[in-house]
This record gives C-alpha cells, sequence and structure tokens, in this order.
C-alpha cells in the first residue's frame, strides 16, 4: 500500500463553471524599459540625458477565468500573449493592475502563503527541451518540487514520480534517464508531468504543442484535455494556431499590441468574428497549406511596440478606420452576453 499523503494524491476539487472567476487579472499592465543601444550609452557615459525606451507588453489587460475553463489567447507574434501568461501566474511582477485567486487579491498575501499559492499555478513552456534541465534525470526533475515544498518526502519520492509519469503516459522505469535520451513528444510529456507533480489547478500553456510534429500535436493536446477533465484543471492555452485554439478552448481572446480587442465564446467567435482584426486572422486561416488551419500574420506590418499607433492600434491596418480611430483608444465593450469587442464600428451598428 502507498505511504505517499492522501492530499498529494488527491484530485482538485470541482468547481462549478459560473462561479466566481479562479483567475483574475484586473487592469494588469507590463511595462520594460528598453537596454541603451551602445552609442546611448557612450552619449550617456559623456553626460548626455539619459534616454530610456518603455515598451507596453501588456496594457490594461481584465481577463476573468472560471474554473475548469480553457481559455485560448491568440494574437501575432510580439502582442504581449506570453507576458500576460507570466504575469498570470505571477513569473512577472505587474506594473499597474492585481490579479486574484478566487476574488482575493494576491498581491496582499504573506510571503509563506504566497508561495503556497504559486504552487497551485504552473507554466508549461513552448521548447520542452530547453525548459528540462539536461544535467538532471527524469526523477529529480519531476520529484524535486513536491519534495521542496513537502508534498512528499524523499522516500516517496520515486513512487510518486512513477504515478506522475504513468499519468502523461510515459514508462516509470525510464526515470532514471536524461532529457536527451527522450523525443521531443515524450520531453513535452516530462514538462506536463514536472507541472502536475506539485498539483496545480490553473495552467498556463504557452505554445505548449507549437514545437512538436503534428502527429505528435494531436497525441499532447488530446493528454492535454483528458488531465483537463480528470484533474479539473483550469487552461490558458497561448497559441498562434487558430486550429488548435478552436478545438481546445471553451472561450477565446484575441490580443493586439498589449490590450484585448476581442472575446467570446469559441464557437460564436469562429462563426461571427467582430473586430476587423480577428476577422482578418480568421480569413487567413483557409488560405496557408497544407493543414489550412494554421495562423499567418495578417497584411501589413505589426507596429513596434515601442511606437504604438495612437488611438486604436490597429488602425493604420483596418480596412474600416474613421477619423476618431487615429486620436482615442475604442472601450472594450460587450456586445452581446458574453462577446466583448474594442471596436467603433459597433457604435455605428447600434445608431
Ligand atoms: Fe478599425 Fe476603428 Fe474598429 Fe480600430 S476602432 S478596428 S481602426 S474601425
Amino acid at each position: 500500500m502507498s505511504d505517499i499523503p492522501s492530499e498529494a494524491l488527491s484530485e482538485s476539487p470541482l468547481a462549478p463553471a459560473g462561479a466566481l472567476p479562479l483567475v483574475e487579472l484586473r487592469g494588469v499592465s507590463k511595462r520594460f524599459v528598453k537596454a541603451l543601444d551602445s552609442s546611448m550609452r557612450i552619449a550617456n557615459l559623456f553626460g548626455a540625458g539619459m534616454r530610456e525606451e518603455i515598451v507596453r507588453a501588456v496594457d490594461h489587460v481584465d481577463l476573468a477565468i472560471r474554473a475548469r475553463e480553457v481559455v485560448g489567447l491568440v494574437g501575432e507574434s510580439g502582442c504581449g500573449k506570453s507576458t500576460l501568461g507570466r504575469l498570470a501566474v505571477g513569473l512577472l511582477p505587474l506594473s499597474a493592475g492585481e490579479r486574484l485567486w478566487q476574488g482575493k487579491p494576491l498581491g496582499s498575501l504573506a510571503p509563506a502563503a504566497a508561495r503556497e499559492q504559486q504552487l497551485k499555478m504552473q507554466m508549461i513552456f513552448q521548447d520542452p527541451y530547453a525548459a528540462l534541465n539536461p544535467r538532471m534525470r527524469v526523477v529529480d526533475i519531476v520529484g524535486e518540487a513536491p519534495v521542496v515544498h513537502g508534498l512528499i518526502t524523499t522516500r516517496q519520492q520515486v513512487e510518486y514520480v512513477g504515478l506522475q509519469l504513468n499519468r502523461v503516459g510515459l514508462d516509470p522505469t525510464l526515470m532514471r534517464r536524461f532529457p536527451h535520451q527522450f523525443s521531443g513528444g515524450q520531453r513535452a510529456r516530462i514538462g506536463i508531468a514536472r507541472s502536475l507533480a506539485v498539483k496545480p489547478e490553473f495552467l498556463v500553456c504557452d505554445e505548449s504543442v507549437a514545437a512538436l510534429d503534428v502527429s505528435i500535436q494531436a497525441q499532447v493536446l488530446n493528454l492535454f484535455m483528458d488531465l483537463q477533465s480528470a484533474l479539473s484543471l483550469t487552461y490558458l492555452f497561448i497559441s498562434h494556431d487558430l486550429g488548435v485554439v478552436q478545438h481546445i478552448s471553451d472561450r477565446v481572446v484575441i490580443m493586439y499590441l498589449g490590450r484585448v480587442v476581442e472575446s467570446g465564446p469559441t464557437a460564436e467567435l469562429f462563426a461571427a468574428p467582430n473586430h476587423p482584426y480577428t476577422q482578418a486572422l480568421l480569413a487567413e486561416i483557409g488560405r496557408v497549406e497544407p493543414r489550412k488551419r494554421v495562423f499567418v500574420p495578417i497584411k501589413g506590418e505589426i507596429p513596434s511596440p515601442l511606437a504604438p499607433p495612437s488611438g486604436c492600434h490597429f488602425h493604420p491596418r483596418c480596412p474600416y478606420a474613421m477619423a476618431k480611430c487615429k486620436d482615442v483608444a475604442p472601450p472594450l465593450d460587450e456586445i452581446a452576453p458574453g462577446r466583448w469587442s474594442a471596436c467603433y464600428l459597433n457604435d455605428v451598428a447600434l445608431q
């Protein structure tokens, strides 16, 4: 009989859909200060004024995710979606706004409570090889954090890791091997096992299947969905692949240059995209061969986040841009129950 504590083996508690959000971001922003280039550093040495460039990677974003919900986060490269994911799990400090867990602000937790809380939120990264320490054996990669955080004892580690590997479809007898002795798909499973080992409730999956072959992607996506239902997990699923997002998500959030421009239930948003940016993204799906589902950037350069366009950031690429689009950013309004969009065309439609 196993001597692993029952708390370490128990499934996450069920939370009814529609209840208080499990995770909530309120008005969160993230600013990065861009490093000075060498000529600016030299100028600075000679007494020239210090010049800083600010990147607003995430700009006043609200996002609430209910327990057991799968939210897909989509946008072009550089739109801030990975930064938003890191903010959601607390891997980056906020520049503004607040994070809440079941309605309680996380910023006010005492250090011990914050560490305990942090275990409930994990991130699974894109490159399964880079995310695993090549000098550690799988038994330590997966089993180290549960021991460090007191979920299990060192004596229980091997049995516990075996259970985690079984859960993600890996042979536990391979736990003494190093990451390079596994295939890409197996390494992705090791990364998932490592995250699950600390019993998270909320996972941010950042392009977690993007580096895998198409056939392996499908297997790992099925694993994500099986785990979500078996462990009542909540996902923020970041992907550039609209097919993946459509397949796995209950709700989709579209980002453009640090802001959310549209969100809504997956089937509704894909059937009738509201925001011109979402419409352009979805229009590209059918043009891409051979899989006919991979997102490619829409026409026109995405502006630099160092100097985003005024007003609605999308206005230089938008075929419907009006004069006021250049002046003031449109608010993110609820245009139908559960459907949100930030576009002045919705005001025109209501008139
Ligand atoms: Fe286009 Fe104006 Fe709507 Fe922005 S607010 S998406 S520029 S119509």
